[in-house]
């Protein structure tokens, strides 16, 4: 594939949770895509290993010691994926960094075509975009898809295709990790930058080992906190539901004196309860729309680091330079 323009350098940030068996295989990928078509670009794989429990960083840690393009980072525990791609874009020092799967269901292959998006057409973001969902259930895909549906509705722009899978431009990079917010949503935060973008279709692969560690609860609670981090809109829902209420009530409380007096009214001992039960629950719901923003707003006052690394392998001196820099911001080593 032909570039335009001087070498270029390119961090590939890999987020690793329990993925022993697939760092090994990603490395050989990646690096027979890179050798056959961009032979000319200098690369590192940053591996940021999220606190696995298994065989991951030793077998990072050995790849580090093997080649001089490996660079590793372990995390104190498992601090999730938001976080170790922000470590990796932290600690990159090329020309722009591509985040990626390790569990190849991101296809390397597309990595040229992003590149030559970056270089020869000059995007500053080149997105890989899902052109069909993973294997999912039916129950899954239509919940998904009524998600993104309400989430483009209320924060105005549509992230139901996209993915985590993106070239940055280190002017990006920048401007990314210039954002203050304790709580991030990568991909979410990308789109709301709202840059000329690049999309590239992919169909993601089945994984090449291991399982998907999302279960059904952290996929919900990933759905209400990245909706909470760009609207406000289920503060706006208890607004809309105190007039509906309101309205309720003037009709019930004409009804009730009507029939008062009339010398109709009967108990209506299952109007109360009904009432009742359905008043609690709007309030309930309510105080759970404004506990989870004042959650929010007490995480972000605590200002704690968002990751703590607890060692690194294969940075050389002057990145550990800017690294030290880095992990005195971030709050450690
Ligand atoms: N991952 C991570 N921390 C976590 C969970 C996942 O770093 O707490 C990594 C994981 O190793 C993989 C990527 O994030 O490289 C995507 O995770 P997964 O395959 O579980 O998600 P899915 O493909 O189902 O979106
Ligand atoms: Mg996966």
């Amino acid at each position: 594939m032909q570039l335009k323009g001087s070498p270029h350098t390119v961090d590939f940030i890999v987020p690793v949770y329990n993925e022993a068996m697939n760092i090994h295989l990603f490395e050989e990928k990646l690096s027979s895509v890179m050798n056959a078509e961009l032979p000319k670009v200098d690369y590192k794989i940053i591996f940021i290993n999220d606190g696995s429990s298994d065989d991951s960083w030793n077998r990072i840690e050995g790849l580090s010691e093997k080649l001089p393009n490996i660079i590793g980072i372990n995390f104190a525990r498992n601090f999730g994926k938001e976080a170790a791609i922000e470590s990796g874009l932290t600690q990159s020092q090329s020309d722009a960094a591509i985040v990626i799967d390790a569990d190849l269901q991101h296809p390397i292959d597309l990595v040229p075509s992003m590149i030559s998006a970056w270089i020869n057409e000059g995007y500053k973001i080149v997105s890989a975009v899902k052109s069909e969902r993973q294997s999912e259930s039916y129950v899954m895909r239509t919940f998904a898809s009524a998600y993104y549906h309400l989430f483009t509705k209320i924060c105005g722009f549509n992230i139901q295709k996209a993915s985590d899978f993106k070239l940055l431009d280190k002017e990006i990079i920048t401007k990314y990790l210039s954002m203050p917010e304790q709580e991030r949503f990568f991909r979410g935060l990308i789109a709301w930058m709202g840059y000329p973008e690049k999309k590239l279709d992919f169909r993601p692969l089945e994984r090449a080992e291991g399982e998907s560690s999302w279960s059904i609860f952290q996929l919900f609670s990933y759905a209400k906190n990245s909706l909470l981090a760009f609207s406000y809109a289920p503060l706006k829902l208890i607004g809309v539901f105190s007039y509906l209420m309101l309205l309720i009530s003037f009709i019930l409380v004409f009804h009730s004196l009507y029939t008062w007096a009339t010398g109709n009214a009967h108990e209506g001992f299952t109007t109360v309860i009904i009432l009742q039960l359905f008043t609690t629950s709007i309030i309930m719901v309510g105080l759970h729309a404004i506990s989870s923003y004042i959650a929010k707003i007490y995480d972000e006052l605590k200002g704690r680091p968002r990751f703590l690394v607890q060692q690194a392998v294969g940075l050389d001196d002057q990145t550990k330079k800017a690294g030290d820099l880095v992990y005195d911001q971030a709050g450690n080593m």
